[in-house]
């Protein structure tokens, strides 16, 4: 939202300026960009499954009671230098372990 400097009325944003409707004033929007680049990133940076069931299930073995049936799913991890991590998550006690992990 921004404002007029000339007549104090509204400004709409067109092709990066700003444009008064009232009097044709006009000024570039500047680094407006800030307030776009944050908004949906947290949800796509972490994507834990809600539904387990709805993931492909593969063979692994769980670390926790042996089973060898695990439901698998890839994560971005952005501190780390791999662009996607394998995660498996036990189909009989739903324990949780990343594929490099052993
Ligand atoms: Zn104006
Ligand atoms: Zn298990």
């Amino acid at each position: 939202m921004e404002f007029c400097d000339e007549c104090g009325s509204m400004m709409k944003a067109d092709d990066g300026m700003w444009v008064c409707g009232s009097c044709d004033f006009t000024k570039p929007k500047g680094n407006t960009d800030a307030y776009t680049v944050t908004e949906g990133q947290e949800a796509s940076e972490i994507i834990e499954s809600s539904d387990e069931s709805a993931l492909p299930e593969t063979d692994a073995r769980c670390p926790e009671c042996g089973n060898d049936k695990a439901y698998w799913y890839l994560q971005q991890i952005r501190s780390a230098d791999e662009s996607e991590t394998r995660f498996f998550v036990c189909t009989e006690c739903k324990h949780k372990w990343r594929e490099d992990d052993h």
